[in-house]
């Protein structure tokens, strides 16, 4: 059976001395590997056809045994060229490409939304409207509402006291925050102190469906890691894996708080 999809493509690996392995976050069949036979021949009419970040038309034979599909055709239908010229974007489009392949499962089920806040945050760094730290930060929390695993920060998840107004600590054990009457002693390793001003940034993060909503907004020093802690032990507790393409771009994009 021939599938017809448009796909974004996570990973480019060898298969052979000829071939390579690609897999896609498609838009109508989940996450979706195919070999590509002889794509690196001189003559292949795969060349230039993909690469990672690209948006792309595919056509597959579906093989139901190994999960392991065959690329029919593929054609660029967003080459995102940007991503080219820019090794942070570069770096920033490879850690969230790899995030994707680590959560997106072979089902259509439930992934349209992340085929889609893939594409605009992919857009997003190749036409550079935010810096690539700041954009990791906004394109985690987003995966994690689109996986059902959205923080819950505006509640103890005790004793149900607003946290508007107060510290508390956020457990991603527990998915959320406690206030500080709540929070258990002694205090676990992986629980991020989170001020007032701190639950109102990540209240709006959490809800901005667009990476243009941040543009204008201002984040202090503490806030920022803040932030990247809460979803950094987040993402370490639903994946559990910490993707080393995380560590290359806290690295690089000097991200700091690796906290994963
Ligand atoms: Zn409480």
């Amino acid at each position: 059976m021939i599938t017809k999809t448009n796909a974004i493509v996570l990973r480019v690996a060898p298969y052979s001395r000829t071939s390579h392995v690609v897999t896609w976050l498609t838009e109508s069949a989940g996450r979706v590997s195919t070999v590509v036979k002889g794509a690196v021949r001189p003559k292949s009419s795969f060349l230039g056809q993909y690469d990672l970040g690209y948006t792309c038309e595919l056509l597959f034979y579906e093989r139901a045994r190994n999960g392991l599909h065959v690329a029919k055709e593929c054609s660029p239908l967003e080459m995102r060229s940007g991503l080219r010229s820019d090794w942070q974007a570069f770096v920033a489009a490879s850690y969230i490409c790899d995030l994707v392949l680590g959560v997106a499962l072979p089902t259509h089920d439930g992934q349209e939304s992340t085929y889609a806040l893939l594409g605009e945050a992919l857009d997003a760094l190749c036409e550079r409207r935010l810096e690539p730290a700041v954009l990791l930060n906004w394109f985690e929390l987003r995966l994690l509402h689109v996986l059902g695993y959205a923080p819950h920060l505006e509640r103890c998840v005790s004793c149900g006291a607003d946290l508007a107004q107060q510290k508390a600590g956020f457990d991603a054990a527990h998915g959320g925050s406690f206030c500080l009457n709540c929070l258990p002693q002694p205090v676990a390793r992986q629980v991020v102190a989170v001020g007032p001003d701190t639950q109102s940034v990540l209240r709006r993060w959490s809800s901005a469906p667009s990476p243009e909503l941040l543009r204008n907004m201002v984040l202090n020093q503490k806030q920022l890691l803040a932030l990247r802690a809460v979803t950094g032990t987040m993402l370490a507790y639903c994946l559990e894996r910490r993707p080393e393409s995380r560590d290359v771009a806290v690295a690089t994009l000097g991200w700091k708080q690796g906290e994963m």
